[in-house]
């Protein structure tokens, strides 16, 4: 079970109103702050003399990873799954970021299999300053065409994609399996799923290839005991995965096998779960796939398959993974400084903004579609948004000047025009005040009307008067 920092503060000298509460022999003011920061794990166990052997035992418990961390892929830049040790991401971040991957099937043939391949290995965005790429690749022999499932590999390996995705290899044959691996073992460590197996197929496999094997069950029930089973063989890599039932069925087992192994500490129930969402569909459509991997994300699969390789699809869910893998605490933030946009010159537009990564993209991204280069001045704001900041006193006339000033804006540019967003328009006069001969202007409050104001905007250049 995961103690929360207030469960952890009533095992503590202040939350007992004992004799030395709030001693401060911890470094911390009070035993809340220090039970607060030991919750996050931000504080050694050692800073506090008082701490009961009790409470000691169950934070060291806490402090392991409850969830088993499995390293499969590439041998260059593996994939880590699993190792999560929370239910809910405000008790602490997610850490490993569920892994997608795009399943090629040897029955729609081998021109069309390389020409999917290649497009899903190459399928790279940016989103909030983050490069993100497709970390993995399902080969599923699902024609059972020996032939074809090999020609895949090889090809793989001539063209070097073998280093740049992670490889799960399907099929209900041993011997595909035991030969698709034999190609590639030099450059990878795939991930072996035998269909239909049984417990002596998945003892041989990693007995044989020492790969992480994936294991399913009718039942969440013979899972755990097959699991025992195979521990007992000795198998050590394991990846679990789910009876194929009714769209709902997935996420309640999902979740009850998240819960028991966090919560209720049941070991065999502690591997990474792989999911293949079409299993979960009614159709062959790509939305719904996108939409069940949705749901599979959030509850609590470590691994999703998608049959289908639609860029739209996969951007949403690049998306909904960063925001559940981000730190809620931490904001994404930007580094405080001058972006120029476009090719600016002396007398270009200034607009002044905070360090949000998603303010800062919303207004770079409409700037760009605006094709008015621009200089783009990003305050210190503890990667709060607009209204945030200057609710909180970080988007302020002081903060702004001082800003202008560290990132030398007077020598970057031939006027004395700032922009800031209608959000925040009070702060006119507060930032005339504040720097002296500056005029500053007020835009609309919506990112998306800035094309329509910059067409219109001129600011008063030394060189243009
Ligand atoms: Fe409380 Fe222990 Fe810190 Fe003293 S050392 S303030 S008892 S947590």
């Amino acid at each position: 079970m995961t103690l929360s920092g207030l469960q952890i503060f009533k095992l503590l000298p202040g939350g007992k109103k004992e004799a030395n509460a709030n001693c401060k022999e911890c470094g911390f003011a009070t035993c809340m702050a220090y039970a607060m920061k030991l919750a996050k794990g931000d504080a050694s166990l050692d800073a506090c003399s008082h701490i009961s052997d009790e409470l000691k035992e169950m934070l060291e418990a806490q402090s392991g990873k409850q969830q088993e961390e499995i390293t499969f892929g590439c041998k260059s830049s593996p994939v880590k799954t699993g190792g999560e040790n929370v239910v809910y991401r405000h008790d602490k971040t997610f850490i490993n970021p569920t892994c997608l991957s795009i399943q090629i099937n040897t029955s729609e043939g081998l021109d069309n299999c390389i020409k999917k391949v290649y497009q899903a290995a190459n399928y790279t965005v940016e989103r909030v300053g983050e490069e993100i790429e497709l970390q993995s690749l399902t080969i599923n022999n699902d024609s059972e065409d020996y032939v074809t499932f090999n020609n895949i590999l090889e090809s793989l390996k001539e063209e070097k994609t073998i280093d740049k995705v992670s490889l799960i290899l399907v099929s209900s044959c041993i011997k595909d399996l035991l030969d698709g691996y034999t190609i590639i073992k030099e450059r990878q460590k795939p991930i072996l799923y035998l269909k239909s197996g049984i417990q002596d197929d998945y003892i041989r496999l990693y007995t044989e290839t020492k790969c992480p094997v994936v294991v399913e069950a009718t039942s969440v029930d013979e899972l755990s005991n097959l699991v025992t089973e195979l521990e007992k063989a000795g198998i050590k890599e394991i990846i679990m995965t789910l009876p194929e039932e009714s769209e709902a069925q997935p996420i309640e087992d999902l979740t009850l096998i998240r819960r028991s192994t966090i919560t209720n500490n049941v070991k065999t129930l502690r591997y990474p779960i792989i999911t293949f969402a079409s299993k979960f569909c009614n159709t062959d459509s790509s939305i719904e796939e996108g939409m069940i991997a949705g749901s599979l994300m959030a509850k609590y699969s470590n691994i999703i398959v998608l049959n289908n390789f639609n860029p739209a699809i996969v951007y949403s869910l690049f998306t909904l993974r960063q925001n559940l893998f981000t730190d809620p605490q931490k904001p994404l933030q930007m580094e405080p400084k001058i972006y120029t946009i476009g090719e600016p010159d002396k007398c270009s537009p200034v607009i002044v903004t905070t360090n949000f990564a998603l303010t800062y993209f919303s207004v770079a991204s409409e700037i760009e579609a605006s094709n008015i280069p621009c200089y783009l001045l990003i305050t210190p704001s503890d990667g709060m948004s607009v209204l945030t900041a200057w609710a909180a006193n970080k988007f302020n006339g002081e903060i702004i000047a001082k800003a202008v000033k560290d990132f030398k804006l007077e020598e970057t540019v031939d006027h004395k025009n700032l922009i800031i967003s209608g959000y925040v328009s009070m702060l006119k006069e507060e930032i005339e005040d504040e720097m002296p001969g500056w005029t500053v202007d007020v835009a609309p409050s919506e990112a998306v009307d800035l094309p329509d104001f910059l067409k219109e905007y001129k600011p008063e250049c030394k060189q243009l008067i």
